[in-house]
């Protein structure tokens, strides 16, 4: 017997249009890369979506045609987020990061049609046009008299001028909740970066799994700055989340250093954020350099990379703020786990709390997880043992786009994440390593997390990567290398004695190495190959 209830397909621009109706008011403010500060509200970014829409009906752009986005966090891609998705095409989020031979690369794999760029990009954009056949429109999200006469780029049109020729009448459609919604390429560590076709439903999923309170949590009532780019993993759902619960955005744009931050955190009484530790990095040096405060921000989640010890305890110490480490990655859209304590550790010392907070979390529900061994047998969840971790669930992906990769799930379903980890008899996961940056040693692993959170606790340490190199004897053995904060000495001796007591003497690194960069990925991650690559002729001291 079927059920008798109704059947609505989960469609993204329900969530605008209910935010519209609901928190019209709503404010809406952007740092825009001209450097002003824009207010707009939910009300006006639907009705704007709306035109956006038109303008792609007008192109005679087919559902499920790509229109890719190389732009900060700002109300124009907002808007792009629900105008694009909502009429039925796949908005391609891309990371300005990247070389422009890969962007290049991505832009004709996805065969996108539109192209809309903040015009921060213009020059990457001007580097890589005439490389892109199927781009039959460039659009610079800027008004039309910030229009450069000779861009030298086909097509070019401002974005004002491109939505102001349409009508902001327009009804949402609905359709199969299970069609494309948006793309997003991974970090591409090894090979050529894949595609990851979310759809209106996984998306949909994503955002009302995220809006629990022991997940992101965030309410009306709450003013919320995404620190996370919206090209990095839709901004890990917050777009879809914050007017799904009427929430105050701050979108920051391009300035992401620690003062921008700082002043729209206080000018704009923010009180969530979300982002990964090397923007948090920034923030703490500038407010730790000036003295300074905060006044309103309550929360942030942090994830992307493991959130070292010491900058939790520099937010709770010295600003009140409570930190939750989230996990995921861009198959899983991305959120799988997230850092809040259940009500049997409220009662428990801090030292307790702390250890289980610094954990990546809890699987959200619609997430299945476990780890394995090498033979795929499932592990004791008992927060000792690690093995590769597996998920599977509604919004984690099934194969890449176009089939790249073949087929990427085991016999029941689930994707191997290439973390390795350990889950605690209370389902708090812990990612000891990356698969391919596991360090072992004489058999033994090393986690090169563990190694390098110790190092960033030492005041001198700015950044820290710890990367295994050959050993006759051991396979591998651990070094350190470390980009040291400005105006600070250290020595490599008084690093490796930082250690004493703190981790098992086989684990300790075996010598430091000061460099003035460590190479990071275009998504703010250590990139350990490049790392280990720059270090491939060094030998270790006798
Ligand atoms: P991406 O697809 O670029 O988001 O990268 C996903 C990868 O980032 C994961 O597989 C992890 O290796 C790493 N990652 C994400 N969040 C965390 C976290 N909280 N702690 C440690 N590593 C993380």
């Amino acid at each position: 017997m079927q059920g008798l209830m109704q059947y609505h397909p989960l469609m993204i621009s329900s969530v605008i249009e209910f935010a519209a109706t609901y928190h019209g008011d709503t404010e809406v403010v952007s740092r825009r890369v001209e450097g002003d500060i824009h207010r707009s509200n939910y009300a006006t970014i639907n009705r704007r979506a709306k035109q956006i829409a038109n303008a792609l009906d007008a192109m005679g752009l087919a559902q499920s045609a790509r229109v890719g986005t190389l732009a900060w966090n700002g109300y124009r891609h907002f808007e792009l987020y629900y105008g694009v998705s909502g009429s039925g095409r796949v908005l391609h989020t891309l990371n300005p990061r990247l070389h422009p031979e890969q962007l290049a690369w991505i832009i004709n794999h996805a065969e996108d049609e539109a192209l809309c760029f903040d015009m921060t990009f213009l020059p990457l954009v001007k580097a890589v046009a005439a490389k892109l056949p199927t781009v039959k429109r460039f659009i610079a999200l800027c008004d039309a008299d910030k229009l450069p006469a000779d861009s030298g780029i086909p097509n070019l049109q401002s974005y004002e001028t491109w939505i102001g020729a349409h009508s902001d009448q327009y009804v949402w459609p609905a359709f199969d909740e299970n069609l494309a919604s948006s793309l997003c390429y991974t970090s591409g560590t090894t090979g050529n970066p894949k595609g990851v076709l979310y759809s209106h439903r996984s998306t949909m999923l994503h955002a009302m799994a995220g809006a629990a309170t022991d997940v992101i949590g965030i309410c009306s009532r709450d003013t919320v700055l995404p620190v996370v780019p919206m090209f990095h993993v839709n901004a890990w759902g917050l777009p879809y989340l914050m007017p799904m619960v009427g929430a105050k955005v701050v979108f920051p744009g391009g300035a992401l250093d620690g003062k921008s931050i700082y002043e729209l955190f206080e000018g704009e009484k923010v009180t969530f954020s979300a982002g990964v530790p090397t923007v948090w990095q920034m923030l703490l040096g500038h407010m730790e350099a000036n003295n300074l405060k905060l006044s309103t921000m309550k929360r942030t989640v942090i994830g992307g990379s493991a959130c070292p010890p010491a900058m939790l305890d520099a937010f709770r110490e010295k600003y009140g703020v409570t930190v939750n480490h989230a996990w995921g990655m861009t198959e899983m859209s991305p959120i799988g786990t997230y850092g809040t304590l259940k009500g049997k550790h409220l009662e428990a010392d801090w030292p307790t709390q702390r250890s289980i907070l610094l954990k990546q979390g809890r699987a959200v529900f619609g997430v299945d997880m476990k780890i394995v061994d090498p033979n795929g047998g499932e592990l004791a969840r008992d927060g000792k043992v690690s093995g590769d971790l597996l998920v599977r669930g509604s919004w984690i992906v099934q194969e890449y786009f176009k089939g790249e990769g073949g087929n990427i799930l085991d016999r029941d379903g689930y994707f191997a994440t290439g973390d390795v980890a350990t889950i605690d008899a209370d389902g708090f996961m812990q990612i000891t390593d990356r698969s391919k940056d596991v360090i072992k040693s004489g058999g033994e692993w090393i986690s090169s997390i563990d190694v390098e959170n110790i190092a960033m606790a030492h005041p001198a340490v700015a950044m820290a990567a710890c990367i295994g190199i050959r050993h006759p004897k051991w396979d591998e053995r651990p070094i350190l290398v470390v980009v040291k904060k400005p105006n600070t000495e250290v020595t490599a001796h008084e690093i490796i004695q930082f250690y004493d007591g703190k981790i098992a003497k086989w684990q300790v690194p075996d010598d430091v190495q000061f460099v003035d960069a460590i190479p990071l990925g275009a998504t703010g991650k250590m990139m350990k190959a490049k790392l280990r690559d720059m270090f491939k002729d060094y030998s270790l001291p006798a």
